[in-house]
């Protein structure tokens, strides 16, 4: 049996990547010493899967940011203004990537003057260099199908005015790469996954018509992932691919499809069953067992989406224990799984050490279990999930005591990490440091940001976050049931890279994690200080979750957790409390007809949970990083809170429309200024957003605040900003 990987991970085992494109950023590395980083991973990487035996190996899967810019930069989709600005085109990438000079960046977009062409190299550049390093690869490519849904037209064209010239220049690469001696090229069209109507359906099969009449003797594969091509599937078996990759991981039903509707005999299905989103073992009786029913005579051993969502190797992992590392397998790993699940494939693999091996990882892992946790996510009932009394009687309550002014000035929580610290921090994890020491200089931090916000004249204040290194790996860390790695890294997105800690086990609380430092920092003042606390859905979306239970029954362990931690700061005093929920809508499907369903119909419950239990004059504050849930709001005005902020200051403010017709009950702050940029807003700036903030929201509902933490900023500029928030805040009372 053969076997295929969409894609290797891309950063550098160590994140070479990283931290070359930032020295690059900074000028401390030419372009050329980049690029030749680069191409050092890139034939790291092919040489790893050369050795492991992969048969269907990806070039063109590199990217220095994301795979669909460099689509739109192979195709010519630039946008005038970046290619006057007369830098190189590495640096223009860069701008597109990253904003230039006032732009956002992250532009993928299609203005009228936009001439689609194939300007660029690099599939072809990749396919070559890899063929000169002795490895035969399939070049990946972003289907032209995937990239046109994906892209946002700023002028008057539409898909169906562009799609016959894209289609026309992905035949010219194909031809191209073909006379160059690409045997395999794959079209990647991860859209198919979502919900498609009719007019999508014939673009499709338009399109591919197209590309598959002029295959130029090149074999070509579509490759679709992050779940299942329901709405596809008939068309796309009756199209002439020569090679069908579906993923049988996230694709509920990939396998059900294949079984009703067969599978064409002259075709090849590649059987995405290794999972490339999580870190886990793969089972290799379920897999085995898929491979047995799908009935289909040609079929490759895949992975279900690019490995570059799981870390380089384990190897990497010098302080886990074996009981623990047994478990896992990441990118490397997953390459000896591939081997084994092919090599057991079709013989008498109940008898084979190999497969009783994989098996004994089944049986139970150490510390995994608690029973007391497994008791108390069974006995939760419905009313746990009501907060009473309701909404309209608690705003009354709250506003009675708390005595706020109208809109009401704060800010979402951290303070800036200067280097001092991030030090006492690094000493202190290091042993270099005592606890007291550590504990002491964190007092003398929140004491003075008390000071500092009293005098700046906020009126809900924070402690600062100055403890924590991270929301969700700072959480992690006081709880049980958590594994954390050394250097697993994997892309976030861009240059970021983000080491999800891994949920091992039943989750629990040690002890009160945060009601030190919140009790201290109200000791320091009279005015209301706000708890500070990362809810469930965070937690888990930025972690590696388990596999042996549901996502649902993990988020509902970790609410029980943090439900803990509330009361306890309500017990000690704290009468304001901010559950963070930044990444809720990171983990909704891409198929928006499973969004309840399979997500927010756990999801927002579970928020829920953690705050139902406190008293009516507990005001529960959540935060969402970004304002892009104009679509969910009714599941985001459920999570029941008091009071929401979020990002607004860098979308159109098309949100607070939104609000409105939604009738949104929860009050509102939607950040008046973007923290991402050093820049002091002006107090005029501020009270123009509010102003047109007012035409949308009840000013009884409205909030003051920055649109998030503040720990990325320096202390001038945060200052100087928070009086002018201030500043705008009374004016517009007066
Ligand atoms: N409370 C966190 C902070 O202020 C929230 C961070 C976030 O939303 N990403 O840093
Ligand atoms: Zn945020």
């Amino acid at each position: 049996m053969n076997t295929s990987v969409i894609g290797y991970p891309r950063i550098g085992k160590d994140r070479e990547l990283k931290f070359a494109s930032e020295k690059f950023f900074n000028g401390e590395l030419d372009e050329a010493g980049l690029l030749n980083v680069a191409k050092t991973i890139r034939k790291e990487d092919l040489l790893k899967q050369k050795e492991a035996g992969i048969t269907y190996i990806s070039s063109n899967d590199f990217s220095f940011y994301d795979n669909v810019l460099d689509t739109a930069f192979l195709f010519n989709v630039i946008p005038q203004r970046y290619k006057d600005l007369g830098l190189s085109e590495l640096e223009t990438y860069f701008a597109l990537a990253r904003g230039y000079q006032g732009d956002k960046g992250n532009v993928k977009a299609l203005d009228d003057d936009t001439k689609i062409a194939l300007t660029g190299s690099k599939p072809l550049d990749e396919f070559i260099e890899a063929k000169e390093l002795g490895v035969d690869t399939k070049v990946a490519l972003v289907g032209p199908f995937t990239f046109l849904k994906l892209a946002k037209f700023t002028g008057s064209k539409k898909i169906s005015d562009v799609y016959s010239v894209l289609t026309a220049e992905y035949i010219k690469l194909v031809s191209l790469l073909a006379s160059s001696g690409a045997k395999v090229i794959e079209f990647d069209e991860p859209y198919l996954v979502r919900d498609l109507n009719s007019d999508d359906i014939d673009l499709f099969k338009e399109i591919y018509s197209l590309i598959l009449s002029n295959k130029n003797g090149a074999k070509i594969l579509l490759q679709t992932y992050f779940g299942d091509i329901r709405d596809a599937y008939n068309e796309v078996i009756s199209l002439d691919f020569d090679l069908i990759g579906l993923d049988f991981v996230e694709g509920r039903k990939t396998l059900e499809l294949v079984k009703t509707n067969g599978f064409p005999a002259d075709k090849i299905l590649v059987a995405g069953l290794v999972n490339g989103k999580n870190i886990w073992r793969n089972d290799y009786k379920k897999t085995l067992s898929v491979l047995n029913e799908l009935g289909v005579a040609n079929v490759v051993l895949g992975t279900s989406c690019s490995l570059l969502h799981v870390p380089y190797t384990l190897a990497n992992e010098t302080k886990l224990s074996e009981d623990y590392k047994k478990h896992f397998a990441f990118a490397e790993e997953k390459l000896t799984e591939l081997n084994e699940i092919a090599s057991l494939f079709g013989g008498d693999f109940e008898n084979n050490e190999i497969f009783k091996k994989n098996q004994s990882l089944f049986e139970g892992r150490v510390d995994s279990e608690d029973k007391e946790v497994q008791a108390k996510v069974a006995a939760i009932t419905d009313a746990d999930y009501v907060r009473l009394p309701v909404f309209e009687e608690r705003e009354k309550i709250q506003k009675g005591i708390l005595n706020l002014p109208l809109f009401p000035t704060t800010t979402i929580g951290s303070f800036p990490q200067t280097a001092d610290v991030r030090k006492n921090r690094q000493e202190f994890k290091k042993g270099l440091k005592s606890k007291e020491e550590y504990v002491e200089f964190n007092k003398q931090k929140i004491a003075e940001c008390i000071k500092l916000q009293e005098e700046i004249g906020l009126d809900v204040l924070v402690h600062g976050e100055f403890e924590r290194n991270d929301m969700v790996e700072y959480f992690g860390e006081n709880l049980n049931g958590y594994v954390f790695t050394e250097k697993a890294w994997v892309q976030s997105y861009g240059t970021r890279n983000v080491k999800p800690p891994i949920i091992w086990g039943d989750v629990s609380r040690k002890a009160p994690i945060t009601v030190f430092w919140s009790k201290f920092a109200k000791s320091c003042t009279d005015k209301p200080v706000k708890g500070m606390l990362t809810g469930p859905v965070t937690i888990l979306n930025w972690s590696f979750p388990r596999e042996d239970i549901s996502i649902k029954e993990s988020i509902l362990q970790i609410a029980l957790a943090i439900r803990d931690e509330v009361l306890d700061l309500e017990a000690n005093g704290i009468n304001i409390i901010q559950i963070d929920e930044a990444a809720l809508r990171e983990k909704l499907p891409l198929r928006k007809s499973d969004w309840y369903s399979e997500y927010l119909d756990f999801a927002i419950p579970a928020f829920r949970l953690v705050h139902s239990k406190v008293k009516p004059e507990t005001q529960i504050h959540t935060h969402m990083c970004y304002s892009e849930f104009t679509d969910i709001i009714p599941a985001i005005d459920a999570m029941d809170a008091d009071v929401i902020t979020f990002e607004a200051s860098r979308s159109d403010l098309q949100i607070l429309d939104s609000l409105k017709e939604n009738n949104f009950k929860t009050e509102v702050g939607p950040g008046v200024y973007d923290i991402h940029s050093p820049r002091v807003p002006s107090v005029e700036e501020i009270v123009n957003a509010l102003t047109k903030m007012r035409a949308k929201i009840e000013d009884n509902k409205l909030w003051v605040n920055p649109d998030c933490g503040l720990k990325t900023r320096g202390n001038e500029e945060t200052v100087k900003s928070l009086k002018n928030l201030v500043a705008a805040a009374k004016q517009i009372r007066g």
